[in-house]
């Protein structure tokens, strides 16, 4: 069996995670693992938006252009290829400047690069199961990080957690 990698947040930081772990899957033939699962634990309805890329109106924009957002570091050019993709322009027609997106436009980017991300692992034969849970406790252990939430636990040879909140009753 291969690895179980563990990955908690499914915000910009997991699809990050997930879009560059595939690059480097893809890249290093000899030296890539066997495929095993990859378990990605966030209670939300819109993955791979985290909190800031929402659908939630089109009045906020992002705070750099679309040519440095790119979600596979070694590949700035990513976030371009999208915007030809989807038939949007790389300047803004009226300035000339590089493409700026809004909050919900850069979701749907990285919404649509991970999902595509996500059907190459499973092509290469890698499990990918989205948990519909937060993480509520994690456990150091002689054979990997045990990883619970309300209802599962797991047991995950590499872990990556980019955020970590609790969850409380009492909390409004
Ligand atoms: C309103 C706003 C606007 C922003 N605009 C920009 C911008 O224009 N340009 C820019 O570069 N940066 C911007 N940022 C900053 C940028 O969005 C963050 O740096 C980045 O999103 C952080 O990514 P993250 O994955 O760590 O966290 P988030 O995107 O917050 O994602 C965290 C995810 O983890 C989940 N989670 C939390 N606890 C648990 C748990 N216990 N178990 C399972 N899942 C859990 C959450 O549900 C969430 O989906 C903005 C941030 C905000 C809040």
């Amino acid at each position: 069996m291969g690895l179980t990698i563990g990955v908690v947040g499914s915000g910009t930081a997991g699809a990050c995670l997930i879009n560059n772990l595939a690059a480097q899957l893809e890249q290093d033939d000899a030296s890539a693992p066997r495929p095993g699962q990859i378990l990605v634990f966030d209670d939300t309805k819109l993955w791979w938006r985290g909190r800031a890329y929402q659908d939630d109106g089109e009045y906020i924009w992002c705070n750099s252009p679309m040519k440095a957002m790119s979600v596979v570091h070694h590949d700035p050019d990513h976030g371009q290829a999208w915007l030809r993709a989807h038939n949007l322009p790389l300047t803004d027609p009226d300035t000339g400047q590089p493409t700026f997106l809004t909050r919900p436009a850069y979701g749907d980017y990285l919404h649509s690069a991970t999902r595509q991300t996500i059907g190459r692992l499973e092509n290469q034969g890698w499990t990918v199961r989205l948990v519909s849970e937060h993480a509520t406790r994690l456990e150091n252990t002689p054979h990997g990080v045990r990883l619970y939430t309300k209802s599962e636990r797991a047991v995950c040879d590499l872990m990556s957690v980019s955020s970590f909140q609790e969850e409380c009753a009492d909390r409004p």
